[in-house]
């Protein structure tokens, strides 16, 4: 493919040594997690202990101090590895950073160094049952009760939240004010009144704990909020940007690898007497794939260097997060036919890449949202 010029030498020695951790801890393990619905806590002290969760976040809190590019080689390792079931840059990179920026002094200290040892998982809920688009129609309600809150409500679809310690509970602290009540507030684990429903069964990230979670009058300490009431909405704008961008590099990342494997596929298999690769289709598919794959690869890289520097605006981000997956999941498509019914089998890692790939287009705000953010600027 294309040389990339985003990346430094320390990125790519921290990329190799990424891949090592997922070689001896996560490879041999994916496909019993796929079955199991969920990655052992284990796994999160092991990359806690290697420095692989919370590598953006300040030494003085437990992370590694580094850039965003040690955080979307991750993802791109992950996403190449076709290993769906690891929440961490969920965890490092879009949990911590609404801590970061808007705990306190007193709270940063106690979730996040519990955080980056992979002690305590993050998850933020968003969705809910009757909500998911539509974040200023919240139905999660905390009320002021003195010192504390009193939490009502329910969550659905969150990712790592069988496993979550801390969970970001998107709520309204004053419905009558749409989007001015929005007020995000953190929810420990083992908080009276907080409870995990079912770990629910989907079509693809099988090894992903995505989770019901339930809160009945759950009360936490005031502190626990982030920010001030009422400025959750302008909180979670200002963060998405950051999400959708790696949902995009994830896309290009997974595009690459599922090009290379069929690639590798169509020249060993054979169909009337030669390669699958010789027919005109096929080659003819492949071309348009790296042609399309390449476009978007300069594109995401383009986004990545605007967010190092603090200028990846929504808009930018919005046209990265709708391209990436919708291609994505047509190409991966294309390929998944190109393998035939072994295409279909999960033993074959176009077929688990192909179902996994198709919430892309969903979370992190749909397709559709994608286009009405970009409408708007038009
Ligand atoms: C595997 C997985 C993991 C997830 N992880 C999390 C998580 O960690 N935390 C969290 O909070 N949520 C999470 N979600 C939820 C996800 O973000 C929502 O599913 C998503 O935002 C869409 O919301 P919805 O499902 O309620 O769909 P709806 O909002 O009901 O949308 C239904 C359809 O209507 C379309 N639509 C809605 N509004 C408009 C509009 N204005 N114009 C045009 N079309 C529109 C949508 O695009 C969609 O096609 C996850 C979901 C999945 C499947």
């Amino acid at each position: 493919m294309l040389r990339r010029t985003v990346f430094t030498e320390d990125h790519e020695i921290f990329r190799e040594s990424f891949r090592r951790f997922l070689e001896k801890h996560v490879l041999p393990f994916h496909a019993q997690w796929e079955r199991d619905g969920i990655v052992p806590r284990e796994v999160w002290r092991a990359a806690g202990a290697e420095g692989f969760l919370l590598a953006g976040a300040p030494t003085e809190y437990g992370g590694g101090g580094a850039d965003f590019g040690f955080t979307a080689v991750m993802v791109e390792e992950i996403a190449r590895a076709n290993t769906s079931g690891l929440g961490f840059t969920l965890h490092s990179e879009i949990v911590a950073p609404y801590i970061l920026a808007y705990g306190t002094e007193e709270k940063k200290r106690d979730w996040l160094p519990r955080m980056a040892r992979g002690e305590m998982i993050g998850a933020i809920a968003m969705t809910e049952p009757g909500m998911g688009s539509d974040l200023k129609a919240v139905r999660t309600r905390a009320r002021r009760d003195g010192e504390h809150y009193v939490i009502s409500g329910s969550k659905t679809f969150i990712t790592n939240g069988q496993n979550s310690g801390l969970v970001i509970v998107v709520t309204t602290t004053n419905p009558e004010a749409g989007r001015k009540g929005v007020t995000l507030i953190g929810v420990e684990e083992g908080t009276p009144g907080f409870s995990k429903g079912r770990n629910l069964e989907k079509v693809g990230m099988h090894a992903q704990d995505t989770s019901e979670l339930f809160f009945d009058n759950v009360r936490v300490p005031v502190a626990n909020r982030l920010g001030e009431e009422g400025e959750g909405f302008r909180q979670l704008i200002h963060q998405l940007p950051q999400e959708r961008l790696m949902i995009a590099l994830r896309a290009a990342a997974s595009m690459e690898a599922m090009l290379e494997k069929t690639i590798a596929y169509t020249k060993e298999r054979e169909a009337f007497g030669q390669k699958v690769f010789e027919f005109q289709n096929t080659r003819f598919k492949l071309a348009d794939a790296k042609a399309n794959i390449a476009m978007f690869r300069v594109f995401v890289d383009h986004c990545l260097a605007l967010h190092f520097k603090g200028e990846l605006d929504v808009d930018t981000a919005a046209m990265a997060k709708l391209l990436g997956p919708e291609m994505q999941t047509r190409l991966l498509d294309d390929f998944l036919q190109m393998h035939g019914g072994y295409g279909f089998m999960t033993e074959f890692e176009i077929g688990r890449a192909w179902a996994d790939a198709r919430v892309q287009r969903i979370y992190g705000g749909s397709s559709e949202i994608m286009r009405e953010i970009i409408a708007r600027g038009l």
